[in-house]
């Protein structure tokens, strides 16, 4: 399957939650079996050789192919949530949002350094809670970081706030 054709099956929903917004529904790849595995297998293989032992999910649409991504990689799954949600004890980082401040937490031994990290979330726009959970796992001191987003919005060009040497991918890519 191409990667137009699983760029195609992304819904984009006008002025959703606000004004302005383009939202791109993921629900609409996800529900095909056929554009879910496809989807699955184009992640796998980019990471399969890279020594992956921990996938971190960001709450809550990196929560979807996370898992699932770290059993094929055979390696263990480690949520990032916002405030109050995770019940042990956390690190947190604070970034600012377009209205606001926000925060994100991870469990304090949920990595340690012999950790090779994927961090994956759905959507790279401005790019704010991607650096800050970035910043929160180089934070645990871990070996090395990879970041994927199943799309990246390139216009907005959140790609730009991360150093030149972080590796970060995306698979589909819209204006
Ligand atoms: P940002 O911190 O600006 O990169 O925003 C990233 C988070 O907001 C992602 O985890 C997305 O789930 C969500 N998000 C931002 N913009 C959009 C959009 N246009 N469509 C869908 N989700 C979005």
């Amino acid at each position: 399957m191409s990667i137009e054709t699983l760029t195609a099956a992304v819904r984009n929903i006008p002025d959703f939650p606000i004004k302005g917004i383009q939202f791109k529904d993921i629900t609409t790849l996800f529900q095909s079996p056929s554009h879910l595995k496809e989807l699955s297998d184009i992640l796998y293989e980019k990471y399969k050789n890279k020594g992956i032992t921990k996938v971190v999910g960001i709450e809550s649409r990196g929560f979807f192919l996370g898992p699932q991504l770290a059993v094929r990689l055979n390696a263990g799954f480690v949520p990032i949530r916002k405030p109050g949600k995770l019940p042990y004890k956390v690190i947190e980082e604070r970034y600012t949002k377009e209205y606001g401040e926000d925060a994100i937490q991870i469990h304090e031994d949920a990595l340690t350094e012999d950790d090779v990290v994927l961090i994956h979330d759905d959507l790279l726009a401005t790019g704010g809670t991607m650096v800050a959970a970035h910043k929160l796992v180089k934070k645990m001191g871990v070996k090395k970081v990879y970041i994927n987003f199943l799309i990246e919005l390139e216009a907005l060009n959140g790609r730009s706030l991360f150093p030149e040497e972080v590796e970060l991918e995306t698979i589909l890519k819209f204006e």
